[in-house]
């Protein structure tokens, strides 16, 4: 892992690029974000007096359509880091084959702490200060780490309040009552669950056992999804703790714990691990699914498992996925993996922009038709110039991406 998160970033994005012999010209459109935005929130807190957080948005590409990703709220944002998230999403949105840019958003803060009146507070200050840089046809919010449909709720309101109408599709990810898709809760570890798929009947392995690090949006429901359809789960960690049991872990009962107690800790009948542990068992298929920077250089020769799919954004470095693709480990880059999140995004917003909604049927076809694509190009492209599939996303994306800067007359065809 590099130091920094957008070093990070840019690394994954140069390896495709010198394969492909970018032009510089090309890297520089590339790499440099179209608008930063940072703003002061001042929120009364319930003591009655004002705090000030920091919050972000980066717009980073919209050459393909109006800017696209996630809101995050965490004590550990920082600029660099919603930067790099925005990059990703770029990328992102060109695998899903969604026509939108990239872009990301974020609030230095510990919701934890938060009441239900602060937390609105704050997500209503959000888009007070950055409503002029968001629309439905303009840059598109939706949830992300510590953010959810209740979230997007209250700035879909926001937005109304200032605009004086409803403006659905100005932010995905909102409760079904409100303009909200069907599947959309689920999309993420549902999406990522069609990739896996895939890569299984590529790669073959029977009766895998199954670690899942993170219990949030991504990590709780893939696990639920997984263990519904027979899956063996041996571990699962939330920020504080991992929970390990080798013959397979009863998932709902895992579940209620944590939402009764808001914690793994203190669940009966388990062996507690720390998450460092879990990365490492001895199991078929590891599945990210907290923050990035988790498998770097430094434990990649510790990790076992066959399959990486990596649900969170950033887990894996880049030269953590080529040392593992060396060791004939497949890891499934977050580009692809996580894509079933704004894959579905995008049909809410479609939804919202004509007024009708699908059946919960229809967006999981739509999607799976989407997701075994995406992973078909991505597999190909793997093959075709013999790198991990990390690598092999960027090169699919960024050969897409030239394409377009060339229509756009930015380069000569
Ligand atoms: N935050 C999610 C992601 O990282 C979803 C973004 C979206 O739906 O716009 O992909």
């Amino acid at each position: 892992m590099e130091e920094n998160i957008w070093g990070e970033a840019l690394s994954q994005f140069n390896r495709a690029a010198n394969i492909l012999k970018l032009d510089d010209q090309v890297v520089e459109l590339l790499t440099n974000p179209k608008r930063i935005i940072q703003v002061s929130i001042p929120v009364r807190m319930d003591n009655g007096k004002i705090k000030v957080f920091q919050g972000f948005r980066v717009q980073f590409n919209d050459l393909r359509g109006p800017t696209k990703g996630g809101i995050r709220y965490h004590p550990n944002v920082t600029l660099d880091e919603v930067k790099a998230l925005s990059f990703w999403m770029t990328w992102k949105n060109v695998v899903a084959d969604v026509p939108f840019g990239g872009a990301k958003g974020g609030v230095i803060c510990n919701p934890k702490e938060f009441s239900q009146g602060e937390l609105e507070r704050l997500s209503r200050g959000y888009i007070e200060a950055m409503h002029k840089f968001i629309g439905a046809e303009k840059d598109i919010p939706a949830p992300d780490v510590y953010t959810n449909p209740q979230v997007m709720a209250w700035m879909v309101d926001e937005y109304h309040r200032i605009e004086g109408h409803n403006v659905f599709g100005m932010i995905t990810g909102k409760p079904l009552e409100l303009g909200g898709s069907q599947g959309r809760a689920e999309a993420t570890a549902q999406g990522g669950i069609y990739v896996l798929e895939e890569a299984i009947k590529k790669i073959g392995v029977k009766k895998p056992l199954i670690a899942i690090q993170g219990f949030g949006n991504a990590g709780k429901i893939v696990a639920r999804l997984l263990s519904k359809s027979g899956f063996k789960i041996v571990a699962v960690s939330d920020s504080k703790t991992g929970i390990y049991k080798q013959d397979g872990l009863d998932v709902e009962r895992v579940i209620a714990h944590k939402e009764k107690t808001k914690s793994l800790q203190g669940f009966k009948g388990v062996k507690e691990i720390t998450n460092e542990e879990l990365l490492e068992l001895y199991v078929d298929i590891l599945i990210p699914a907290a923050l990035e920077g988790v498998i770097t250089a430094k434990n990649v020769e510790n990790i076992r498992a066959k399959i990486i799919l990596e649900l969170a954004n950033g887990p894996v470095s880049a030269e953590a996925r080529e040392r593992l693709y060396a060791k004939g480990q497949v890891s499934i880059p977050d580009i692809l993996a996580n894509s079933g999140g704004v894959t579905v995004s995008y049909f809410e917003w479609v939804q919202n922009n004509m007024g009708y909604f699908w059946k919960e049927e229809e967006v999981l076809e739509k999607l799976k038709e989407k997701m075994v694509v995406a992973f078909d190009n991505v597999y190909s492209a793997s093959k075709e110039f013999k790198v991990d599939l990390g690598t092999a996303a960027y090169i699919y994306a960024i050969k897409t991406m030239v394409k377009v800067l060339e229509y756009r007359g930015y380069i000569k065809r």
